[in-house]
């Protein structure tokens, strides 16, 4: 396969220019858009005519000329035919495995997956006949082992949310090809870093509010696809896109077109100062989880698996041992050390720190998150790139020390 250099495909995408000429491309918030004929309007209403077959904008639940900028970006970062931005991240994961099931349709997903994702598979959609086997996400025997006769879907992260186990993509791939599913990958924790569908993922989702952003100012999604899958979407009758209507706000995607081009810059830069701060808390004993260390149990195939010059993510995990030591920590990093916030998310440009157990994995039963790997010491970091680093890691170094981790 040739190779995939995200960055460069962005950059060769970018053909906007603004209404006047502008280096930037106008934003159109229009709800509705007129036609020059009255014959046209049945035309796309039948679906024979869209923005992309004989450019007819009809409303911007339907499409946006400014979202789909940011769509063909999109497209073009993660090497899909088409991508459809949506108002949140779990709207892109609830739109996309309601698109692929129906009732009485069965999902296999990794074990190690953002707590939302896990309510909606394991409590909202049983209630609408959808239901799903959780197995570990690095373990592809378990998944094969777990697929029957409805199953519709396999669901993952590339880097699992928050312990940052490895998908191996690939396989998934393979073994989805083989049963005629659909494999569906969320990709937030590794834009540019891994491209999924590349690697034969059929659907990749983000939630746009982490790294792509940047700037933990907005909320959005997408979804990455074939255009076969993103019109399903989009169909008037039956799309979940269309339907459900979680449609982004122009404004929203404006600005993030205004991100993407330095999101390339902006993951390396995470990825060296977590590779950095990782290496450094490992060096004097702290558990320290990173998916970049070449000791992390799946550091090889994300070597294998990654576009090479983007580093291994800018997010890493210390397992303090119990929730007492992980919050102590916590305090110490913010409010004396001044080395990062107390903030769930992540993808931010300065330091974002939380224990997942009782944050953004706590809807996750307790004894559940034992078993798939999630101490309750967990203390996950997004990694930002504000200060310098060599001040970063004397602070991080002074606060483990302090609290007694080493
Ligand atoms: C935050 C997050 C989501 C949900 O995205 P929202 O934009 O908050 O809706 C989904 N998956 C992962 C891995 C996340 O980190």
């Amino acid at each position: 396969m040739t190779p995939h250099d995200p960055e460069q495909a962005i950059t060769e995408a970018r053909r906007e220019f603004g209404e006047h000429g502008g280096v930037t491309p106008s934003i159109e918030r229009s709800s509705t858009f007129t036609v020059i004929e009255p014959g046209e309007m049945p035309e796309i209403f039948a679906g024979n005519r869209s923005p992309d077959r004989d450019g007819c904008y009809l409303y911007s639940r339907h499409f946006n000329p400014t979202n789909d900028v940011l769509d063909r970006y999109l497209a073009a970062m993660e090497g899909t035919e088409f991508a459809v931005s949506t108002a949140s991240g779990i709207s892109a994961i609830a739109c996309t495995l309601l698109q692929i099931c129906e009732s009485g349709s069965h999902i296999v997903a990794g074990s190690m997956i953002y707590g939302g994702s896990h309510a909606l598979l394991m409590r909202l959609l049983p209630g609408m006949g959808i239901t799903s086997t959780l197995v570990p996400s690095h373990d592809v025997r378990a998944f094969a082992a777990a697929i029957r006769p409805e199953t519709r879907a396999i669901f993952v992260e590339t880097m699992g949310n928050p312990a940052l186990t490895i998908a191996n993509i690939p396989e998934l791939a393979a073994l989805a090809r083989e049963h005629d599913l659909k494999l569906v990958v969320d990709n937030t924790f590794t834009p540019m870093v891994v491209s999924p569908a590349r690697l034969g993922a059929d659907v990749v989702v983000h939630s746009m509010t982490k790294f792509i952003n940047g700037a933990s100012d907005l909320i959005a999604g997408c979804i990455c696809c074939s255009r076969e899958f993103g019109h399903a979407l989009y169909d008037l009758h039956t799309g979940r896109v269309m339907l459900l209507g979680p449609t982004l706000d122009p404004r929203a995607g404006f600005d993030l077109i205004q991100r993407l081009p330095h999101l390339g810059i902006r993951m390396r830069e995470h990825g060296r100062r977590a590779l950095a701060i990782a290496a450094r808390l490992e060096a004097i004993g702290v558990p320290v989880i990173y998916p970049g260390l070449p000791g992390h149990p799946g550091h090889a195939l994300l070597k294998e698996m990654a576009n090479p010059g983007y580093g291994f993510g800018g997010v890493l995990a210390i397992d303090c041992g119990s929730p007492e030591k992980a919050d102590l920590l916590l305090s110490e990093l913010q409010n004396t050390e001044r080395f990062g916030l107390i903030a769930v998310s992540l993808g931010y440009y300065d330091t974002l720190m939380s224990c997942s157990g009782s944050s953004t994995s706590s809807e996750i039963p307790m004894e559940e998150q034992q078993d798939i790997g999630i101490s309750p010491g967990l203390l996950r970091l997004s990694v930002g790139y504000t200060g310098a680093l060599e001040s970063r890691q004397a602070q991080i170094e002074r606060a483990v020390r302090k609290v007694g981790l080493v």
